[in-house]
């Protein structure tokens, strides 16, 4: 029976931060995955790396501050994925007082220490300007920045990165059970497609998964949970764009909560989001149509043009796991982690709550937490680029202008989506290809025989959604036709 360091169950941002940061320790690591990676609240956040500008009320001053710094570092190692956003929040009085918000993105502008981005300030808002796409009656506001992630594109480079430093990544395993075996785990795996059960065992087990946090702990693992896990559900609407200008909106709502518009997509807004509080048995979770009509609501008390449901042409829901802090406001539950240990034996950790914007962070937490069980390594993550990130110290700008020059018998606009998704990777994709014929098949919604190939055989894709929805969003720009074919395709890749 193979013998690893760690096993990490759940492949979605934290499982896949942790299985990279051990692996680049030389630690022996193996991750598995009940279904493709991301498949859960991964690929279904608001995708922002962002301080979180709100939590500054509740007074998650630790949360804010770490966010903050971890934006300047994911800025860093993956600029092909991760790029700045600015943020316009039309004002409104009654709501919250301008002073108030002053002094708000005054901390939001320090409280992370040196930022690479412009600082807050307040503006007029205009119609072809900061104000695009609103009433006219909102003519003041503030703008601040924060970044925008590709979430589920985060958790796969995440983990190619892992299996280049040696980490075993394995989709669609479930994990079914695991018990305690002297000095070592004994881990039962179930790979879906073959229907196929092994063991392997662990000197350290660590449950990442999620909304499961606790269900793994009691249902799998047969261990009473040292944490209590809140489920609090968020959906998100899609509509054609309210404006073509590049930055997003923050809104306040009359029930204190934010919603956010977000240019998405070149050809949308993305509207969300909410809070639902959810019990178990309501996994996996899907928008109501009470949340698509309070998104359409909140964004129409703003926008020129009023939102509804009949323009939604794409939704999704994610479940926030969150530590369960006793508050009983869904928004007002802590957005921070916890790291809980159980040692009545060979190490078990499990992770509660946590954001994507921290998840590398949380990485290092998981790290420190396990020094006595692992050798001593200095933290590396901050510094090594994700797979495609490598730019050289150039800029995103600089990066597509050589492969605008070195592919120019390709569509510039296609190229500049293609390096938004693969960065430095993109050659391998491109393989000197001079014309559109080249690329092979053209599934349309920017997707080609070739990348879809690269992502079967680099990046652990196996049904359509997972090209679709995850490593790409190209179904968003596809008619039904489109995306059936690609599902026939792929029907062959398991
Ligand atoms: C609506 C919404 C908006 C958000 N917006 C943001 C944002 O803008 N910025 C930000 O930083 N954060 C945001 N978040 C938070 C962030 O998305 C989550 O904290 C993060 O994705 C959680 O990652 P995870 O790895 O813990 O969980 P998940 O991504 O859910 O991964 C857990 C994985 O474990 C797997 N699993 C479970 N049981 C087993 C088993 N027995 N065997 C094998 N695998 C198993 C599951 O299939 C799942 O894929 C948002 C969350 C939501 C819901």
């Amino acid at each position: 029976m193979e013998l690893y360091d760690i096993v990490v169950i759940g492949g979605g941002i934290n499982g896949a931060g942790i299985a990279r940061d051990a692996a680049g320790r030389g630690l022996k690591v193996l991750l598995a995955e009940q279904n493709d990676f991301a498949s859960a609240t991964s690929s279904a956040s608001t995708k922002l790396i962002h301080g979180g500008l709100r939590y500054l009320e509740y007074y998650e001053f630790r949360l804010v501050s770490e966010s903050l710094a971890e934006r300047e570092v994911m800025l860093r190692i993956a600029p092909h994925i991760i790029w700045p956003l600015e943020f316009v929040l039309p004002h409104e009085k009654h709501l919250r007082r301008a002073w108030m918000i002053r002094a708000g993105l005054f901390l939001y502008d320090h409280i992370g220490g040196r930022s690479s981005l412009p600082r807050s300030r307040s503006l007029s808002l205009s119609p072809q300007g900061h104000g695009a796409g609103l009433k006219p009656e909102f003519s003041r506001g503030f703008a601040y920045y924060d970044a925008w992630v590709d979430d589920a594109r985060l958790v796969v480079l995440t983990l190619s990165s892992a299996r280049a430093h040696g980490a075993t990544v394995l989709g669609r395993t479930r994990c079914t059970g695991a018990r305690r075996e002297g000095d070592v785990w004994r881990v039962t795996l179930h790979e879906q497609a073959s229907g196929k059960q092994s063991d392997v065992q662990a000197r350290i087990l660590v449950n990442a998964a999620g909304p499961w946090v606790k269900s793994l702990l009691e249902r799998e693992l047969r261990i009473a949970s040292p944490g209590q896990v809140r489920l609090v559900k968020g959906s998100h609407i899609v509509v054609p764009r309210i404006h073509d200008k590049r930055h997003a909106y923050i809104l306040q709502n009359s029930d204190r909560r934010v919603v956010f518009l977000l240019p998405y997509e070149r050809e949308f807004t993305l509207i969300g989001t909410t809070d639902v509080q959810l019990a178990e048995q309501d996994l996996p979770a899907t928008i109501s149509p009470e949340e698509v009509a309070y998104l359409c609501a909140a964004a129409s008390r703003y926008s020129a043009r009023a939102i509804t449901p009949d323009e939604v042409v794409w939704s999704y829901s994610g479940v926030r796991p969150l530590y369960d802090d006793g508050k009983t406001d869904p928004s007002a539950i802590t957005r921070d982690y916890e790291l809980l240990l159980d040692e009545q034996g060979p190490p078990l950790l499990s992770v509660f709550g946590g954001k994507i914007t921290t998840y590398r962070k949380l990485a290092e937490h998981v790290m420190d937490k396990l020094a006595r069980w692992i050798p001593a390594h200095r933290p590396w993550t901050h510094t090594e680029p994700l797979p495609g990130g490598d730019f050289g110290g150039r800029d995103y700008a600089a990066v597509l202008g050589e492969y605008r020059a070195r592919y120019s018998g390709l569509d510039p606009h296609w190229l500049a989506r293609l390096l938004r998704r693969h960065g430095t990777l993109s050659a391998k994709i491109l393989d000197n290809a001079k014309t559109e014929a080249e690329l092979g098949e053209n599934f349309g919604g920017g997707l080609y025989e070739r990348e879809r190939a690269y992502l079967i055989e680099h990046e652990w894709a196996r049904a359509a959604d997972d090209v679709l929805w995850r490593r790409t969003k190209c179904g968003l720009h596809m008619s039904e036709a489109q995306r059936r074919r690609v599902a026939e395709r792929m029907s062959g890749a398991r």
